[in-house]
């Protein structure tokens, strides 16, 4: 039994199932499930459903608090006064098992949609019903590299519980007070740590962070640098190679662009938003059919722009990137973000 004081639980390997069963009669859970080749975080019905096994999922945690279309409001085309909000319901979800970077990147969301002078509603009331079970990274995968960008495969930010796999099950780190009433809630379940699981969990913790095998240079650094750097030639370099298929936005656990856009259907009509993405040539194309970023390096510059310094100039010096890795592994014309923060260093020296 754990009493409420206590930091930590102990989950047995054979008692997971037993423990999502009961998280699923706490509120809609969502987690890692495996889809043919690919695990994706996702509403699941049964502990069964959950994929044990899985090192990154393909999408991250702005699916669950700015979904990819959303109704914002309905209205009557043909009367004057009916418009009606169509802010979503108010239901308790539990992700459980999100990556530690994913849990991060929620803050650069939250930069966004929870700022004054317009915090978004709909944003902040999903954002304000998701409680985060972390599964901390004990083996990172190849394309990581959140350790040089401030974070860490056992990092602890926006989460409510983070687990430490070790060989006899699992060990929980209440974080905050939700978390801790899901220890209570559990009590059943959850057992004390001896001192060998503590040990263990600190070997495990400590492995992990060695084992990151790619480093970005100092983001400070290439913040600072890419001031000075808007008409340098290597967004070209990069441009020519990119095909603007936007999936290393789409997949970026820190992109939140969207576009709005009203449709009527059967004399009803519709304000929907949608995700969109700065590689596309229509995001900036104007009425007047000028774009200011009319080339496709002039798009990629904003990507690395906008992760790594307007959102630090804009919010206290906090690098938009939790180096995942996703737009690096997933680019289909091999784009790394690493090489092209590297052609920064670089490009930036030289400048200097
Ligand atoms: S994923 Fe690669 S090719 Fe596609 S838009 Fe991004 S950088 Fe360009
Ligand atoms: S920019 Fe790339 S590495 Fe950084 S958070 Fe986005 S997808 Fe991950």
């Amino acid at each position: 039994m754990v009493s409420k004081e206590e930091p930590l639980g102990f989950l047995p390997k054979e008692k997971l199932k037993e423990f999502v069963q009961e998280l699923l009669g706490l509120g809609v859970v969502l987690a890692p499930k495996k889809e043919g080749d690919i695990t994706i975080m996702q509403e699941i019905r049964t502990a069964g459903e959950l994929a044990e096994d899985f090192e990154q999922t393909r999408n991250n945690l702005r699916t669950i608090v700015e979904p990819q279309n959303e109704i914002l409001l309905t209205y009557q085309p043909s009367a004057e006064l009916f418009c009606e909000e169509n802010l979503p319901e108010e239901k308790q979800k539990i992700v459980f098992w999100c990556r530690p970077c994913d849990a991060r990147a929620i803050s650069y969301l939250d930069d966004n949609f929870k700022d004054e002078p317009f915090p978004d509603p709909y944003y902040i009331r999903r954002r304000d019903r998701v409680l985060l079970i972390g599964l901390g990274c004990d083996s990172p995968f190849p394309y990581c590299f959140c350790s040089s960008i401030g974070g860490s495969p056992f990092g602890k930010d926006n989460l409510d519980i983070v687990m430490t796999r070790v060989d006899r099950g699992y060990i929980l780190e209440y974080i905050t007070e939700n978390g801790q009433e899901i220890g209570r809630k559990m009590s059943d379940i959850i057992q004390r740590l001896t001192d060998d699981d503590m040990t263990e969990m600190r070997k495990v913790q400590e492995n992990a962070d060695k084992m990151i095998r790619r480093k970005a240079p100092d983001p400070s650094d290439i913040s600072r640098k890419l001031s000075s750097m808007f008409e340098s030639p290597i967004w070209k370099k990069w441009g020519d190679k990119c095909i603007g298929c936007g999936i290393c936005t789409y997949l970026c656990p820190t992109c939140w662009c969207f576009d709005i856009n009203d449709v009527e259907s059967r004399g009803k009509g519709y304000r929907i938003r949608t995700w969109d993405s700065c590689q596309f040539p229509l995001f900036t194309l104007h009425t007047s059919s000028h774009n200011p970023r009319p080339d496709k390096g002039s798009r990629v510059r904003q990507r690395v722009m906008h992760k790594y310094n307007y959102h630090p100039i804009n919010y206290g010096g906090r690098i938009a990137c939790v180096g995942c890795g996703r737009c690096s592994e997933l680019c289909p014309m091999d784009i790394d973000l690493i090489s092209i923060l590297e052609d920064i260093s670089k490009a930036g020296e030289k400048d200097a």
